[in-house]
């Protein structure tokens, strides 16, 4: 069984490739660096069942897995996650968001189509935008701004989305969508932009946690062992070609609760300091999970304490200097 994991060197494809190599898996990291790090996947590197192939799936794919040693024809499995996923990086690269998971994503499913690969696509829960209805269902459409600060990524998503439904349709490919809401834990970049490993890295710091707006928007938030559960019950169960679930967590809470949280659970001395709200920031966020229970049979099981106590202890350990 050979998998390849592209954006397999980021936060969630390093905890992924990790997963899959505890279980004997043969594992293909492929990545362009632009968000990841080579250092996530280091510990790897040692196995003969782990390839790491630099490159970028807006390139044909095919050529850039020879060219990087791996023969095609044995991937039976492609987990898609390339994507910068950072709302900071939606302003800085956005024509690169758009073409990675518009180009990139027919790159991978040509590719499956080609060799009889399943897929797993790395959607997410912008796909509903700021959402006018909570908890957001599969059936909720979504409330997307087209022209809006984080169109290039919520857009592209949703493309990325139409595309696999369409190769399943018309060109019989395997193709299971996960829609992940906000996901944390080691491995994030301390500059990364997003608000847990942003907290973490200031209460480590001694600075002052940013709040954005008020505070009162809300997220779910989801630990990163529980969603590599969640990917590969979607990939391994049989059945679930063209599907489609929410992966998150259930418990909503504010900005300004996590802040707490994080600030206690730290026992550092960080206050608050509150600066505005970015344009099209979503108000709330909380998954529907009744179809996930159905088809996977699964429930996050690591509370938030539990999720940031170890992501504090990861950060402290190895990201101080970073
Ligand atoms: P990340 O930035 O840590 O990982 C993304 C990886 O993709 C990086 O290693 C990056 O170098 C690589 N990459 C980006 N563009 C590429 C390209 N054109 N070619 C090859 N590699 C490329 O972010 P993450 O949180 O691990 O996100 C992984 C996937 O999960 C993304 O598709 C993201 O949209 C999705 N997602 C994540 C979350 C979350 O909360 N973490 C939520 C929703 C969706
Ligand atoms: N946020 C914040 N301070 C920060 C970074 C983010 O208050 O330093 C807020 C952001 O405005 C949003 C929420 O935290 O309301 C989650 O932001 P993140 O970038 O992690 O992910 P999003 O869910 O917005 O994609």
């Amino acid at each position: 069984m050979t998998t390849v994991v592209t954006g397999g060197a980021g936060f969630l494809g390093s905890h992924l490739c990790e997963s899959l190599l505890g279980d004997g898996e043969t594992v293909v990291c492929f990545d362009n660096l632009g968000s990841g790090r080579r250092t996530n996947v280091a510990p790897f590197e040692d196995l003969d069942r782990f390839t790491f192939v630099e490159g970028d799936v807006r390139a044909d794919l095919a050529t850039e897995l020879d060219r990087g040693g791996v023969p095609v024809s044995d991937v039976d499995r492609i987990y898609h996650l390339a994507s910068r996923a950072s709302p900071v990086d939606f302003g800085e690269h956005p024509q690169e968001i758009l073409e990675t998971n518009s180009i990139g994503t027919r790159n991978v499913l040509e590719l499956a189509a080609d060799v009889d690969a399943s897929v797993l696509y790395a959607s997410t829960s912008e796909v509903y935008g700021d959402p006018e209805e909570t908890p957001q269902t599969l059936e909720y459409n979504g409330n997307v701004d087209c022209r809006g600060e984080r169109a290039c990524y919520d857009e592209a998503k949703r493309f990325g989305e139409t595309l696999c439904v369409t190769y399943e349709d018309r060109h019989g490919v395997d193709v299971r969508t996960v829609r992940i809401f906000n996901t944390y834990g080691p491995r994030m970049r301390p500059d990364d932009g997003r608000v847990v490993p942003t907290f973490v890295r200031q209460v480590l710091d001694g600075s002052d946690l940013t709040v954005y707006g008020d505070g009162t928007q809300t997220r779910s938030f989801l630990y990163v062992d529980d969603l590599v559960c969640g990917f590969r019950r979607m990939m391994e169960r049989p059945g679930l070609a063209g599907d489609v679930v929410n992966l998150g967590h259930t418990n909503e809470i504010t900005i300004n609760e996590l802040a707490t949280t994080i600030a206690e659970l730290s026992a550092g001395d960080s206050g608050v300091v509150y600066e505005p709200l970015p344009e099209d920031d979503p108000q709330r966020r909380q998954p529907d999970l009744s179809r996930t229970r159905e088809l996977l049979d699964w429930e996050p099981t690591v509370t938030l304490e539990a999720g940031i106590e170890r992501t504090i202890a990861h950060f402290r350990e190895n990201e101080l200097d970073a």
